[in-house]
């Protein structure tokens, strides 16, 4: 096998996202060629063909690409851990897995941010554990917007759109060789789609494309972008989701024993398995609607009123029609499918409601964000108190592999019993890293601080914000002795990006202590029709160009995958200070636990039953206001209060050596409390256990 081909078989298998040695040999093969192709390994392949290069001269790298292949063949080949056995009927009857987006890696935006990269983690561990899931989302050639910013520090952004054919993905064909097509009627005439097929590990991810000829110009672009068009293009892309993608289980033969709708942006797919049940079995909507109802697990992602899709009666009947008629349901009993209030005409349909009613199996994704839950939809459930209102949580967990740091990868393979990989939800595990040498620890810290230091010279100085007036003086203050602080996420207004900046005088003094000093370092997108996110990136971009903040601040352009890695590992500490209860898990304060960085933060999501008192720091004692300046005032002092009286002294109580013992001791505990509990193992198992289980009729492990 020529090596080309050896890199050819690599690619074809997204597995590569979470093989950091991978990436690694791609860009020893050619790393300026790995920067353009965005990290993408298809690409950097037919690249290299249509040049006509093999990589002859590079005999040192074919070893290692065939150890990589070797090992992937491996993978696909055996069976996982113990959820192989316990995932038993799964193996015939899968979880159809529904999300409107995926985040697997910076080379496939088809993601916008956390519900996008938590699916995407969901996708990899059942890979890992071989649980059998079906993903089913869109394909968006142009995905999610890139950004960059103009001399205003204003959000700009850009569509760029993917080349089918480099990019991880192939045509799914029938049995005569043509390509799938899916058809769903919406009420003005049907929307075909093409399905593209990708593949996960040991599980496959199945994607919509309405870029077929057959359709109008206007739905040839429906899945174009990602959160990008009005709220016609929204329903009809949820519409192509929901029913397209039950379509497709048809289409391909398949007889799920469970549908997992991530997310109410998928809600009408149980609507169409009642269609299904109905003319197969000839049963009634209300029997159709019960049987599909235990088999549905729905999983609610947000507490602000604006993440929960409500369409007006008029654009749904408009859209949805068809699917009411073939359901045979009046115009009421079908708008109060997805209303709170029976027969309210002034209340707006609304997706969450459709899934809480379309399902049985519903959860939050923090113990928090549970009770949250409840509370929020307790109207559906009047004579019921609060504590039987059925919604639970899972909480949710990241892929470790995927965020990782190989160096720190290596301490763990030195420290920690053999196949603790297999073994990270086990709290036994973790344990073992309490013995660790702080100094041993401290040296590979610093070395992933010094790639991140170099990582912000590489992006400053590419940025267009960089080679303004100002350019030399962002970032070169940073220095890998100096406190470092990260803070990135969407720029959505409860996340409070500046709460630091609304106490200028004590964020100064913080940065310019000049025997304790601090450098902050921030990335995120707001939503192309937020001028408040805008806003807020704009405030922290003056910050970052003001002289007084002597180059310790930086705003990094265009957060995605590969930015979150760089700064999750390097950084010291990870602030996240949402308006309580609003976040409701977060999960990129669970990256950095892997990596060796401290939380503080609020305690709101997961961090209100993660933090103990001493693997990390807490902002405030969950306090909640009714005003939200009451809230924002009452919190910059808390945050200040942690940052001065026990972050900052923490990290330099150095004792006369060179590094804080208590910050080390700190790191590991966070290593040994939280680990097990905040991957995506543990998240798999416990939906395996509690909901897909249950859902698809076998008995409960
Ligand atoms: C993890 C991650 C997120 C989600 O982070 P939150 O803490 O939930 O805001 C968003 N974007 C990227 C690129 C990530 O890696």
């Amino acid at each position: 096998m020529s090596f080309i081909n050896v890199l050819s078989e690599v690619s074809s298998n997204v597995w590569w996202s979470w093989q950091p040695e991978v990436w690694q040999l791609f860009h020893e093969l050619n790393p300026s060629l790995w920067e353009e192709v965005g990290h993408n390994p298809v690409a950097f392949v037919e690249r290299s063909k249509d040049a006509g290069e093999g990589y002859e001269g590079r005999e040192d790298l074919h070893a290692k690409g065939q150890e990589l292949l070797t090992r992937q063949r491996q993978y696909l080949s055996e069976c996982g851990p113990e959820a192989c056995m316990e995932a038993g009927k799964l193996h015939r009857a899968p979880v159809a897995y529904f999300c409107a987006e995926f985040g697997l890696h910076e080379s496939l935006r088809i993601y916008s941010g956390g519900l996008g990269i938590l699916a995407g983690d969901h996708m990899k561990a059942a890979s890992d554990l071989s649980i059998p899931i079906m993903g089913i989302g869109l394909f968006y050639a142009s995905g999610y917007f890139q950004q960059s910013m103009d001399e205003n520090g204003w959000q700009q952004q850009r569509y760029d759109e993917a080349n089918v054919n480099e990019l991880p993905i192939e045509l799914v064909c029938g049995d005569d060789g043509q390509p799938v097509e899916i058809v769903v009627d919406s009420g003005e005439g049907d929307i075909f789609a093409q399905v593209w097929k990708m593949n996960i590990g040991r599980n496959s991810l199945y994607l919509l494309d309405a870029n077929v000829e057959k359709n109008s110009e206007e739905d040839r672009a429906l899945t174009a972008r990602l959160y990008g068009g009005d709220r016609r293009v929204r329903i009809r892309q949820e519409l192509l989701l929901g029913v397209g993608g039950v379509r497709l289980l048809s289409a391909l033969g398949v007889r799920p024993g469970a549908l997992h709708l991530n997310e109410g942006h998928s809600a009408f797919a149980p609507l169409e398995m009642c269609y299904t049940l109905m003319t197969q079995q000839g049963i009634s909507f209300d029997v159709a609607r019960r049987r599909v109802a235990r088999q549905t697990v729905f999983t609610t992602h947000t507490p602000v009123p604006a993440g929960h899709d409500r369409f007006s009666l008029e654009l749904f009947e408009g859209t949805m029609a068809p699917l009411r008629e073939r359901l045979g349901l009046d115009h009421r009993t079908f708008h109060d499918l997805g209303r709170v209030r029976s027969g309210d005409t002034r209340e707006t349909f609304c997706m969450t409601v459709l899934a809480i009613k379309m399902s049985e199996h519903r959860n939050g994704v923090s113990n928090l964000h549970g009770e949250v839950s409840r509370l929020m939809w307790r109207g559906l459930y009047p004579t019921r108190p609060i504590e039987d209102i059925p919604i639970g949580h899972v909480t949710n967990g990241v892929h470790m592999p995927s965020f990782l740091a190989a160096e720190m990868r290596e301490l763990y393979n030195k420290h920690l019993p053999e196949g603790w990989e297999q073994e990270q939800h086990n709290p036994e595990i973790w344990k073992s890293l309490l013995d660790v040498d702080h100094r041993e620890l401290w040296s590979v810290r610093q070395q992933l601080k010094r790639k991140l230091l170099s990582f912000i010279q590489e992006r400053v100085s590419t940025s267009t914000l960089g080679q303004g007036e100002g350019g030399e003086r962002i970032g070169s203050g940073f220095r890998e002795d100096v406190l470092t602080i990260g803070f990135a996420r969407r720029f959505a207004t409860y996340k409070r990006a500046t709460l630091l900046l609304k106490d200028m005088e004590r964020f100064k003094a913080m940065i310019q202590d000049e025997d304790r000093p601090v450098q902050f370092v921030f990335a995120g997108k707001a939503h192309p029709h937020d001028d408040g996110g805008k806003a807020l990136i704009q405030e922290v971009i003056r910050a970052s160009l003001d002289p007084e903040f002597r180059g310790r601040v930086v705003f990094l352009e265009d957060y995605d995958i590969n930015i979150a890695r760089h700064m999750l590992q390097g950084v010291d500490v990870w602030l996240n200070n949402p308006r309580r209860p609003q976040e409701a898990c977060g999960t990129s304060g669970q990256k950095v636990i892997y990596s060796g960085a401290l939380n503080c933060s609020v305690l709101d999501g997961w961090w209100a039953e993660g933090y103990d008192g001493l693997n990390g720091f807490a902002i405030g004692n969950g306090e909640e206001f009714a005003s939200a300046d009451a809230q924002d005032a009452h919190d910059v002092k808390a945050l200040y209060k942690v940052l001065e009286g026990e972050v900052i002294p923490l990290y330099y109580q150095n004792d006369g050596g060179d590094f804080s013992e208590q910050w080390m001791r700190r790191v590991l505990w966070a290593k040994a409390s939280l680990g097990w509990r905040f991957n995506a193992n543990r998240m798999l198992l416990d939906y395996l256990r509690g909901s897909y289980l249950p859902a698809s009729g076998s008995p409960s492990v």
